[in-house]
C-alpha cells in the first residue's frame, strides 16, 4: 500500500530522526516495503521515512533502477569537489532549484537485511544521498539555496 507524502512545512520534516535498534523488525520491513511503494508511485529518485510520517532514520532511494534501502545511514567522506545540478522533492512539489551537493561521498548504512554496507557513491546517487540523509536531520533542499544564492529556476 502506497503512503500519503507529508509536504511541506508539516512539522516532523523539521525533526531530527531516530535511529533504528532493529531494521528486522517486523513494522520496520512493512514500512520498508511500502516506502518502496511509495516512491515508485511517485516516480521519484528518493523518500525517507519522515516524509511519510515517520521520523525514523531510514531513507529509499531509485537511481538508475537500482533500488538502495539506507537504515541509519551515515556519509563518513565527501570530495572536496562539489558540483551544481537541479534538485526537487516529494514534499515540495512543482520546485526544481539549482543546489550544490558534493561529487562523491561515502555512505555507511544498514541494508534491508540488516547488514552493514559502505558505498561509494558519485553523482546522482551521491546527490540523492546527501539529500535523503538531510531528511534524517530535518533539512530540505531549499536551505541550501540560502547558503548558495543560486539562481531560482522558473519552472
Ligand atoms: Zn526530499
Amino acid at each position: 500500500m502506497a503512503l500519503d507524502i507529508v509536504k511541506n512545512p508539516d512539522p516532523i520534516l523539521r525533526k531530527v530522526a531516530e535511529k533504528i535498534k532493529d531494521p528486522m523488525d517486523p513494522t520496520i520491513q512493512k514500512l520498508i516495503k511500502e516506502m518502496l511503494e511509495t516512491l515508485k508511485n511517485a516516480n521519484g529518485v528518493g523518500l525517507a521515512a519522515p516524509q511519510v510520517g515517520q521520523s525514523m532514520r531510514l531513507c529509499v532511494i531509485d537511481v538508475d533502477d537500482e533500488i538502495y534501502v539506507l537504515i541509519n545511514p551515515q556519509i563518513t567522506a565527501k570530495s572536496k569537489s562539489k558540483y551544481i545540478s537541479e534538485e526537487g522533492c516529494l514534499s515540495i512539489p512543482g520546485e526544481f532549484y539549482l543546489i550544490e551537493r558534493y561529487d562523491e561521498v561515502k555512505v555507511r548504512y544498514l541494508n534491508q537485511e540488516g547488514k552493514q554496507v559502505k558505498i561509494k557513491a558519485r553523482g546522482l546517487l551521491a546527490r540523492a544521498m546527501q539529500h535523503e540523509i538531510d531528511h534524517l536531520d530535518g533539512i530540505l533542499f531549499i536551505d541550501h539555496l540560502k547558503k548558495s544564492k543560486l539562481n531560482k529556476k522558473k519552472n
